[in-house]
């Protein structure tokens, strides 16, 4: 029988769908896009599901509007991918499926390449123009301007407020003129000779061949992780890896951390592989993504190098995918699905039945674990290859020492030493500002943000104090808000009084800061960087930023200036980031010539883990906490779901979640392995204005806790004060805050 109803999962936050009725002459088809009336608007939505009947009657559904694609958006592996995610993390399908698309598609767009009109001058358009324009026609010269310099797409200039009717009218003149491109370069296939066209090209090494071998063996699903501290070759890996992989025209997926992201690990893809590579980040406009989302699954492009969102990209072919640094936090979102790329990659390898390289010097200890019990295949890089070396490693301990904008006397005096010698030295603080508070000297009184539960920090450089929780400013202040006086005084060292320090302390030897304050220009932190390889800069300040994929061979000094906060901190994973932040910043630095100091100052140097870590390496550190997450039950060892909520009112958000706690134990899949801690505040009690509170609930088992949230959730929906607060569930959450 003809369908006659379409189900349709729309952008709303409710966990359900909706049913249309199918106009006359009309075939969609599941996986497809359609526009829909809802309510007063016109939605695009993905049809999930076509039947005879509907629990409505015929005269209570709308008919659809239109039916945007004639097949399904995704590849059935990636759209089942996608339908897994919203339900693993409990999500509704709706936002799950609009989220993981390009805003182009969201917004009705077509899905093909006709939308890469560009338009360019002519020849009488460029003699036009050095002749001028009638002085009405404002948006005419407008664009002929924008022209002047080459041609643009026409979705470009539509987000300059030009309309298509202006284009028209220049175009009638016969002074510009369109293109399209619509023949995109489709099905990429590859020769030999552009597959060994590589000059970069080295002779790899044993570990290395059994790296490739390994994983060769298996063209079907496996998971392996590459265990190698930072130049030891795993990049290299990766591209022998994809040689055999494209000869058969298969396409590859990889993933790197947001900041991993740079002109150079692009270089050495499309250094080695004569092959189309296609790059996304969320710095792409419109349609610069509908562009990659396309060439993607069209079979246009041959590798697909991202950042998180490029793993929901549909593919015409996959053959293996690769996630670089797969410990980076950058690859779990931290809002609407709050998914884990590195996860939900693996469950993509699985249903689409390929291999997975998950790279890192310094593996999450959840993914070690899987190695360690067999789930994953564990591969390792022991030796550095080219020509660096390990570095020496010490703590400095600054009990009772005075500190000089956080440094120490004898971190001071080191300084000097390898300055002296013509070096780079470089300092991690993770606080950028001048100072984390300021505060009365005569009453006590500090500046706090009135929507946060936190202090301003106080930002010399650009004279405001700055909330960093909710981003509010105002210049700074001073007179204390308490008693009146004038007194006031810095708490604590950011990055920008480090850098006030070292001109002062070091003023010989030119310093630069790598923050997010300095960088916020587009294309700032490359020049930075580069200016840094080239020399220029002698003391290297930064935050984290500067600990991740850029390596410094004349760096010889590496300091970190403030690790206590880690060492007790109340957030379990804590010390993991602070040893593989470690770990990081030892590979930034020298090599065989001129080996490499790692210095951290420290009020607590007999800390085991520390110690573990400064002595023995990774590895030994990591059986550490390993041992400790597992008598403490914490993750991989148990599996834990945070349910946030935040209100005008800080009852409104602990009566919400005492409600979920009873609900929770009353449901019968609640069990003995199960545990529900809270509600408690949130350690950032209150953010922009709203009061947050948490509860957080554990299981030994991952089926359980899946199966008691699936089932808790209709019910929780239905709360009384449900619909007070603002609600949601982080699933395997990585930060507790
Ligand atoms: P990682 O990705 O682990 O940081 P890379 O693959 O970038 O390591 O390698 C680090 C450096 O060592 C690079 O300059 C690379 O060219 C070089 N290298 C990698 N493998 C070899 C090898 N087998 N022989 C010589 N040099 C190598
Ligand atoms: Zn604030
Ligand atoms: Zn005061």
């Amino acid at each position: 029988m003809r369908p006659t109803i379409a189900r349709v999962a729309l952008p709303v936050p409710l966990d359900k769908q909706f049913d249309y009725l199918i106009p006359n002459g009309c075939f969609p088809v599941i996986g497809a896009r359609v526009s829909v009336p809802f309510g007063r608007q016109t939605l695009v939505g993905i049809i999930t599901a076509l039947s005879a009947k509907s629990e409505l009657q015929s005269h209570q559904l709308k008919p659809l509007k239109a039916v945007l694609d004639d097949s399904p958006l995704w590849p059935t592996p990636l759209y089942e991918l996608l339908q897994w995610c919203a339900r693993f993390y409990h999500y509704p399908l709706g936002e799950t499926l609009h989220g993981a698309l390009p805003s182009a598609l969201r917004k009705g767009k077509p899905a093909d390449f006709s939308t890469l009109r560009e338009w360019q001058l002519t020849e009488a358009g460029r003699n036009q123009l050095m002749a001028g324009f009638d002085k009405r026609a404002v948006k005419q010269a407008k664009v002929m301007h924008l022209l002047a310099n080459g041609a643009l797409p026409h979705q470009m200039l539509l987000e300059h407020d030009i309309s298509s009717s202006v284009l028209n009218a220049l175009s009638d003149k016969g002074w510009i003129e369109a293109q399209d491109k619509k023949a995109a370069p489709c099905d990429w296939a590859a020769t030999p000779e552009d597959l060994e066209n590589g000059d970069d090209k080295l002779k790899i090494n044993a570990e290395q061949a059994v790296a490739i071998a390994t994983v060769n063996a298996k063209p079907e699903f496996g998971c392996y992780l590459l265990e190698g501290v930072t130049g030891s070759g795993k990049t290299e890996v990766y591209l022998n890896l994809l040689t055999p992989i494209l000869a058969k025209g298969r396409q590859a997926l990889i993933l790197v951390p947001e900041i991993g992201l740079t002109p150079q690990t692009i270089n050495r893809f499309t250094r080695r592989f004569n092959v189309p590579v296609t790059v996304i980040h969320s710095g792409l406009n419109d349609t610069e993504r509908l562009n990659a989302w396309l060439s993607a699954r069209d079979n246009a492009a041959g590798i697909v190098i991202g950042t998180r969102s490029a793993l929901l990209t549909p593919f015409a072919n996959l053959g293996i995918i690769i996630v670089d640094e797969e410990h980076d936090s950058s690859y779990k979102q931290q809002d609407s699905l709050r998914y884990h790329a590195r996860d939900v990659a693996v469950m993509r390898a699985n249903k689409e039945n390929i291999p997975i390289v998950l790279g890192s010097a310094t593996p999450a200890l959840e993914t070690l674990h899987n190695a360690q019990t067999g789930k994953y295949h564990h591969l390792h890089l022991t030796a550095r290859a080219g020509n660096a070396r390990p570095t020496t490693n010490r703590v400095l301990d600054i009990k009772g020492l005075y500190l000089e904008g956080g440094l120490s006397a004898p971190l001071i005096a080191e300084m000097r030493r390898h300055l002296t010698a013509g070096n780079q030295v470089m300092l991690f603080l993770n606080r950028r500002g001048f100072s984390p508070a300021l505060m009365c000297h005569e009453c006590g009184w500090i500046a706090e943000c009135k929507r946060c539960d936190a202090y301003y920090t106080f930002h010399q450089h650009s004279s405001e104090m700055r909330c960093h929780h909710c981003g509010s400013q105002y210049p700074i202040i001073h007179q204390c808000q308490g008693c009146g006086s004038t007194q006031l005084v810095t708490v604590g060292v950011g990055t920008e009084q480090l850098e006030l320090q070292l001109a002062s302390l070091f003023p010989e030897y030119p310093s630069i800061r790598i923050d997010r304050d300095s960088t916020r220009r587009k294309g700032s932190l490359e020049q930075a960087l580069g200016a840094i390889r080239q020399g220029q800069y002698k003391i290297l300040i930064g935050t984290q930023m500067l600990a991740k994929g850029h390596h410094f061979p004349d760096v010889t000094l590496v300091a970190l200036l403030d690790v206590d906060g880690s060492l007790y901190s109340s957030d379990f994973r804590a010390q993991e980031r602070l040893a593989q932040l470690f770990i990081q910043v030892a590979g930034r630095a020298g090599r065989a010539s001129k080996p490499g100091e790692v210095i951290l100052q420290t009020h607590h140097p007999e800390h085991t883990l520390l110690q573990a870590l400064l002595t023995k390496g990774y590895d030994d550190f990591a059986r550490g906490a390993l041992m400790e997450r597992k008598i403490a039950q914490l993750p991989p060892f148990s599996f834990l779901t945070l349910i946030r909520a935040e209100a005008n009112h800080s009852d409104s958000a602990e009566q919400f979640l005492r409600q979920v706690r009873a609900t929770l134990e009353a449901n019968p899949l609640f069990d003995n392995s199960c545990l529900v801690l809270g509600p408690t505040p949130a350690p950032l009690a209150k953010r922009a204005g709203k009061f947050r509170w948490q509860l957080l609930l554990q299981s030994q088992s991952r089926s359980t806790l899946q199966k008691l949230l699936a089932s808790a959730k209709p019910a929780i929906e239905l709360l009384p004060q449900a619909n007070k607060v603002r609600w949601g569930l982080d699933i395997e959450p990585q930060d507790l805050s």
